[in-house]
């Protein structure tokens, strides 16, 4: 045992990236889970019980009827209103104040705007509910533009109306899950800072979920961030090691820059992975292509693992500045400038 004062440098920087994750703000971009009604939200304690401070949670994606959404909106909704350590969240304001009072802050996400149906009301109703992020286009094309698994198609007429109305609204423009040319535009068009809220660097890991360096660079320079997503098939081969985030978190850093990344872990509650999820993927080639998710299983890194990934970057070097930056500072600042 190491006497006060003579303590080995391994428990000096353990405590120091301990305290560091304790006071930092956490914020993750994205959960995976599949959201149905009857989804048990009380699943969200994982995240809380990891130190998290605020997470997104979709309501519907492509895959699902917009009529599902409606009802997720309507059971999530009653469920939050009952909850005592969950709070719904519609500003950074709202997040701060949860975090004070030792509650997580919660937003609603959409994955692919077939929520919308066509509607750009529907885009004000689902702000109105809770919405704070969307995404175009779920892997594969739709009325709003391309998917990442589908001909490269550009923003349809819809959905550059629909970047229109986002910034005007406050609601975070995301380009993860779209095809190349959709993210550029979107880029390009939208007036408020574009994240990428759960999606990894295509050149570490070649897979078309992940994103090429010109995307991440278009990213930093609206302002957004990019969220380091936890699934192993898009960190590597089945890939769930802290290192492999860190080295993610790393590249990206090294290429846009500390104010531009965070994370988006994408990570989903176990029981899923067997249950309804899974059925999704090995029944819908169209929206999980066989030669992009040869294997059945999806594995995810788990939020537990974040304090885990604050004491690896501050290992390689990384600056504390640097490492609160990604773990939430990031994600914060741009909620702040969008959501109003
Ligand atoms: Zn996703």
């Amino acid at each position: 045992m190491a006497e006060p004062g003579r303590r080995g440098g391994k428990e000096d920087s353990a405590a120091r990236a301990e305290a560091l994750y304790a006071d930092a703000f956490v914020w993750d971009a994205h959960a995976g889970f599949e959201s149905w009604p009857t989804t048990d939200l009380r699943n969200l304690a994982i995240w809380k019980d990891a130190g998290v401070d605020f997470l997104s949670v979709n309501v519907g994606y492509d895959v699902q009827r917009w009529t599902d959404t409606v009802r997720v909106l309507a059971a999530f909704r009653r469920w939050f209103e009952a909850s005592e350590d969950f709070v719904l969240a519609g500003s950074v304001s709202d997040v701060r104040a949860a975090r004070s009072a030792g509650r997580m802050a919660v937003a609603f996400d959409l994955e692919g705007m077939n929520a919308l149906d066509g509607d750009l009301d529907l885009l004000h109703l689902v702000h109105a509910l809770g919405v704070r992020q969307i995404l175009f286009a779920y892997n594969r094309n739709n009325l709003a533009g391309g998917g990442c698994h589908d001909e490269d198609a550009g923003l349809t007429d819809f959905g550059r109306a629909a970047v229109h109305e986002m910034n005007d609204l406050g609601i975070l423009v995301d380009c993860s899950h779209c095809g190349y040319r959709t993210t550029m535009d979107a880029m390009e068009l939208s007036c408020a800072p574009v994240i990428f809220s759960h999606s990894n660097p295509r050149a570490l890991r070649d897979h078309e979920r992940n994103i090429r360096d010109e995307q991440a660079t278009a990213c930093a320079a609206t302002g957004g961030v990019i969220g380091v997503n936890g699934i192993g098939l898009f960190l590597g081969e089945d890939d769930i090691r802290t290192e492999a985030l860190a080295d993610h978190v790393e590249y990206l850093l090294d290429l846009v820059g500390p104010d531009h990344v965070g994370i988006g872990l994408d990570y989903f509650f176990e029981a899923e992975v067997d249950a309804s999820f899974q059925d999704a993927l090995a029944g819908n080639e169209d929206y999980w292509p066989r030669e992009q998710y040869p294997g059945r299983a999806i594995r995810c890194a788990a939020p537990s693992q974040l304090g885990e990934l604050t004491a690896l970057l501050l290992a390689r070097g990384r600056s504390e500045a640097e490492v609160r930056a990604v773990l939430g500072g990031n994600f914060l600042r741009v909620a702040g400038e969008v959501w109003g």
